[in-house]
C-alpha cells in the first residue's frame, strides 16, 4: 500500500476498516480531559466495556447461590471453564482439550517445567533467547538449581550478533544443532518484548524436536496478537498471560497449552493439586492422584471464577472481531503505517532521530513497534504521555509502541508520528 502523511489518509483508512467499532467495545484512560491515545496493550490491554457485567453476574451468582454456585445456576462454577477453553482454543491454534485457563503466567510456567524439563545426566540444558523477559529467565534459573545443575552451564543463550538487535533464525537453528546432545528444552519467548520479535516457531520447534528436545513457549506477547497453531505445529507446552493483548485485567488468569500426544504419557512429573484429578471423580476425594485428560490435568486449586470471568469477557470480543485473522490483516497494516510515519519523521528531521529495532519483515513481527531515540529518549517518551499519548518506556533507551487492532486507529498512529516530530524539533 502507498502510504501518505497525512489525517485525511488515516481517517480514509480508519473509515474502510471493518474492525473500527471494535474500539467503541473498550474504555480509554482519560488525560487532560481527553482520552489516551494507547498504545501500552503489550502491557495492560484496555478494560472491555462488557466486562463489568459479566463480573457482576458472577459477583451475582456468588450472593444469590453462595456454595451453590459450583453445581447451580445458568453456568455453574464447576464447569465455567470450559466456556473459556472453547473461546481460548482458537486464539492459540489449539484443540478445546489441550488448553485450561489457570493460576497465573509465571506460576506456570513452572508448573509446565515441572512436567516437561526433565535433565538427564548429560541432557540437561535449556536453550533460550538472550534477552528474555526476566520471570522467565528467573524460573529457569531456579528450575535448574533445583534439579542441581549450575544455571551458567546449563542456561545456553541465544544473542544477537554483535551490532544487532534481533536474532537471526539460522543463529537460533544452529545452536541448537550445535548442542544437540546437551539440550533437554527448548524454551523460548514467542515474541521477545524487548525488541517485538516474533521468532520463527514452527522452525524452532522442528529443530528442537529433531534433538530430541523438548519444546515449550512463553506466549505471553504472542497469544491474542498473533495467528498460533501450537496443534499443528507439534509444539510441546505453552503458556500466557491475558492482561496484555487479551485485555482480560491487570494480573489476570493464565493460559497453558499441552500437546495432546503428552496426554497419555504417565511418566510426566505434575505438582498435582485437587482441581486436576479426574473431573467426574474430584468429589469422591480419594488417595492417589489420578490426572484428569487434556490440559485441564495440570489444574492445582479450585475455579478462579472472578479472573476468569474478566477472561470471559474479553474472549467474547475476540469472537465477535473474528479471531486472529482479521485482527492480524488490520495489525500487519498498522505496524507498517507506523514503521512509515517515523521514517517520515526521520526524512523530516534529516537523520535517523528514530532508529526502529523491531524487524520490519511483518512475518517476523506483531503488534508492537520498539524505536531508540537517537538522543533524548527519556524526555520524549515523557513528552508523549503529557501530550496524550500512551506507549511505553524499557531501560535502558527503549520506546515501546503498540498499536493493537482490537481498538487502535490509523488517525492514532497518525497522530503518534505528528506529535514525535513536533517534539523532537522542539527539544
Ligand atoms: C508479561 C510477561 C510475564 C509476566 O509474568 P506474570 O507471571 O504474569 O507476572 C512473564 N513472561 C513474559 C515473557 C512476559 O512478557
Amino acid at each position: 500500500m502507498n502510504f501518505e502523511n497525512n489525517l485525511a489518509f488515516a481517517q480514509d483508512l480508519d473509515q474502510h476498516d471493518s474492525l473500527g467499532k471494535m474500539r467503541n467495545e473498550y474504555l480509554f484512560p482519560q488525560h487532560n480531559g481527553k482520552p489516551f491515545i494507547y498504545l501500552c496493550g503489550n502491557s495492560l490491554g484496555l478494560q472491555p466495556k462488557v466486562a463489568k457485567q459479566v463480573l457482576n453476574t458472577q459477583l451475582d451468582n456468588w450472593q444469590n447461590l453462595a456454595v451453590e454456585g459450583w453445581f447451580d445456576g445458568n453456568s455453574p462454577w464447576m464447569f465455567y471453564h470450559k466456556e473459556l477453553k472453547k473461546l481460548m482454543a482458537p486464539i492459540v491454534g489449539a484443540k478445546d482439550i489441550e488448553v485450561c485457563p489457570m493460576n497465573t503466567l509465571t506460576v506456570n510456567l513452572h508448573l509446565l517445567m515441572v512436567s516437561f524439563y526433565q535433565p538427564k545426566a548429560k541432557k540437561y540444558k535449556i536453550i533460550m533467547e538472550g534477552g528474555a523477559f526476566p520471570s522467565d529467565q528467573y524460573a529457569i534459573e531456579s528450575q535448574i538449581r533445583f534439579h542441581g545443575f549450575d544455571p551458567a552451564d546449563a542456561i545456553i543463550e541465544v544473542k544477537p550478533r554483535e551490532g544487532e538487535y534481533i536474532l537471526r533464525t539460522e543463529d537460533i537453528l544452529n545452536t541448537i544443532k550445535d548442542n544437540a546432545d546437551e539440550i533437554a528444552l527448548v524454551l523460548f519467548g514467542g515474541i521477545n518484548y524487548f525488541t517485538g520479535q516474533w521468532f520463527d516457531m514452527p522452525a524452532i520447534t522442528k529443530a528442537g524436536h529433531d534433538i530430541g528436545a523438548i519444546v515449550g513457549f512463553d506466549l505471553a506477547h504472542a497469544a491474542g496478537n498473533v495467528p498460533l497453531k501450537l496443534h499443528n505445529w507439534d509444539v510441546d507446552f505453552a503458556c500466557w498471560c491475558s492482561y496484555k493483548y487479551q485485555n482480560a485485567g491487570p494480573g489476570g488468569i493464565s493460559g497453558i497449552f499441552v500437546h495432546e500426544k503428552h496426554f497419555t504419557n504417565e511418566k510426566l512429573h505434575r505438582f498435582a493439586g485437587w482441581w486436576g484429578y479426574k473431573e467426574a471423580q474430584r468429589f469422591k476425594m480419594e488417595k492417589g492422584f489420578v490426572p484428569e485428560v487434556g490440559a485441564d490435568g495440570w489444574q492445582v486449586s479450585c475455579t478462579q471464577v472472578m479472573p476468569m470471568a474478566l477472561y470471559h469477557a474479553s474472549l467474547q470480543l475476540f469472537e465477535k472481531a473474528g479471531f486472529i485473522e482479521a485482527l492480524r490483516a488490520k495489525s500487519i497494516t498498522l505496524t507498517s503505517y507506523l514503521f512509515y510515519i517515523i521514517n517520515q519523521d526521520n526524512k523530516e528531521l534529516g537523520e535517523e532521530q528514530f532508529k526502529i529495532i523491531t524487524p520490519d519483515k511483518v512475518e517476523d513481527r506483531g503488534a508492537q513497534v520498539s524505536i531508540i531515540a537517537k538522543a533524548n529518549g527519556k524526555q520524549i517518551f515523557d513528552a508523549l504521555v503529557a501530550n496524550n499519548v500512551l506507549g511505553d518506556w524499557r531501560e535502558p533507551n527503549v520506546i515501546r509502541l503498540s498499536p493493537v487492532p482490537m481498538y487502535n486507529s490509523f488517525e492514532d498512529v497518525f497522530r503518534t508520528g505528528e506529535l514525535l516530530l513536533k517534539i523532537s524539533q522542539s527539544l
